[in-house]
């Protein structure tokens, strides 16, 4: 019976708290307390303050004026005992109130209040007596509703036994009906008045309320956010001083190579052109006896030369790659003409290894925008791997045909094929399939990487079919189209001394 009335209690006193979660109850409470406590210590100071004025007053004007006795008597003992009460109410608060719990400092407050609207009632009471005024008891109501932030229950029970009380006293006090009726009217009037301020009092509090609360989240989030954006901040920092690091590394290495490799190519041409003149003077100088015995080593000379060669441009291409250097120069030709060209040039040497060689093409003539000298490079690669891997008897077929927009170009041959497993590795860079599949045959396992670049920047992609002792196909798509720009189409021939030495550099692997 007493759980269930204190459950009734409990749901009526916090029916209008409904906006606030009830994890934040205890901080709204403890505001309003601090609130309410801290209007209160200037209300009980002023107070003592009109008390004392008003005893003041008591013994130098109104004993003279008073026109009631009895009332003057009443209105000097509630002064005092005022003064009184509220000294060692001050007192006591102020030593002590701190130190109670949240309900007991609320219910110190509220009966604080209660008695300060008795003692005002009391005060009235005599005024009537003196003037027929009930002056304190609307002020010190007013007074509280304004100030004071107060709950619903709070504020219905204030009021209401100041109505109730202050009605009853009045009742007291012989007056004429019509003054009696008045009073009534004005209480009533006051009641709804106060109830309605305080009210908004409070309604404004809880909304302040709630705001600070959204407002403190915020903080809390933003606080949050920001935390997490400056670890986010200081880890991408460090992220990016790595990734600079490794850049200045990347771009010394990038110079080392290009600088080395071309130390390298400097001294390997002077070794190339001495060779030339050797050979031409020796040609003419020596018996015939004598300079054959020494060809095969000019000969020999000549081929480590152009292996060289291909070597470091293959790593001046390697770095240039790596860096975003290896820009492409593109020309309208005719494919067609280009890769017959390049198979024709190299048709020879194919046929003195004892390998038959053939192109085979449908389409007469394509034209397309490529950057023809990386495209040479691309195929001779292919030959010569071909060639490198194909024993005599064997066959290589180049062809060349168009489907949807694209142009391929395929490189075909009869030889020792490469196993399967491998066949994805080998456009990775120095990837070599077992020595003993390739022995004797040289090379770094640069080649088909820069292949497979540069037909990437041409936006085209290169693949390999193959069978072990069956042969391999390489074929290069490459998208067919044409510079707009400049419609011209550019005549080409694979002859002349750069040409040549292209084919001996790219063809220097192979032993003759
Ligand atoms: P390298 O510059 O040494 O020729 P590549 O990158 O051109 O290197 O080739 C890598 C490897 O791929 C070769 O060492 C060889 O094992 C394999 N390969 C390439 N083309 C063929 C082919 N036509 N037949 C068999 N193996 C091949």
């Amino acid at each position: 019976m007493f759980n269930r009335f204190k459950k009734l209690c409990k749901t009526i006193y916090f029916s209008d708290l409904k906006s606030i979660p009830s994890e934040q109850r205890v901080d709204f409470f403890n505001e309003i307390t601090s609130i309410n406590y801290n209007r209160i210590k200037p209300l009980g100071l002023s107070l003592i303050v009109i008390n004392f004025i008003l005893l003041i007053l008591d013994f130098t004007v109104f004993k003279r004026i008073g026109a009631d006795p009895t009332g003057y008597k009443g209105a000097l003992t509630l002064h005092i005992a005022g003064l009184l009460f509220y000294c060692i109410i001050s007192i006591l608060l102020y030593f002590f109130f701190h130190r109670l719990s949240l309900n007991l400092k609320r219910f110190v407050l509220v009966s604080f209040i209660v008695l300060s609207l008795f003692w005002c009632q009391m005060i009235s009471l005599q005024t009537i007596r003196i003037y027929g005024q009930a002056m304190p008891v609307i002020i010190c109501m007013l007074t509280t509703s304004y100030f004071f932030v107060l709950n619903q229950v709070d504020r219905i029970a204030l009021f209401g036994f100041s109505y109730v009380s202050m009605n009853l006293l009045l009742m007291t006090v012989e007056q004429k009906t019509v003054t009696q009726a008045g009073s009534l009217v004005t209480m009533t009037f006051l009641l709804f008045f106060c109830l309605f301020v305080s009210k908004v009092n409070y309604t404004v509090f809880v909304d302040n309320f709630i705001n600070r609360r959204i407002i403190i989240n915020n903080i809390k989030e933003i606080g949050k956010l920001n935390a997490e954006l400056e670890r986010k901040v200081h880890e991408r920092t460090e992220a990016l001083t790595q990734a600079n690091a490794q850049i200045e590394l990347e771009k010394l290495r990038v110079s080392f190579f290009t600088n080395l490799s071309h130390e390298f190519r400097t001294p390997i041409n002077v070794i190339l052109a001495a060779q030339q003149l050797l050979e031409l003077k020796l040609k003419n100088a020596l018996p015939h006896k004598d300079y054959k015995s020494i060809e095969r080593n000019l000969h020999s000379i000549r081929q480590y030369s152009y292996r060289l060669m291909r070597l470091a441009s293959n790593l001046i291409d390697m770095t240039r790659i790596d860096a975003g250097y290896y820009g492409l120069t593109l020309k309208n030709v005719d494919i067609v003409h280009v890769a017959e060209e390049i198979v024709l040039s190299v048709a020879s040497f194919v046929e003195s290894r004892g390998i038959q060689i053939i192109f085979d093409t449908q389409t007469e003539e394509l034209i397309m925008a490529v950057d023809v000298d990386k495209i040479e490079r691309a195929i001779l690669n292919l030959l010569s791997n071909a060639v490198k891997f194909t024993p005599k008897k064997g066959l290589i077929l180049v062809s060349l045909f168009e489907d949807e927009g694209k142009v391929y170009i395929s490189v075909k041959d009869n030889g020792i094929g490469i196993p399967s497993e491998m066949t994805d590795d080998i456009f990775s860079r120095f990837v070599q399939v077992d020595q003993t599949l390739t022995r004797n045959r040289e090379g770094s396992g640069l080649g088909l990487s820069i292949v497979k670049s540069i037909i990437e920047l041409h936006g085209g992609t290169i693949s390999v079919r193959s069978a072990l002792y069956q042969g391999s196909e390489f074929i290069i798509s490459l998208p067919l189209h044409v510079l707009k720009e400049d419609d011209t189409v550019s005549a080409y021939s694979f002859e002349g001394q750069a040409s040549l030495d292209m084919l001996n550099i790219e063809f220097s692997d192979i032993e003759t």
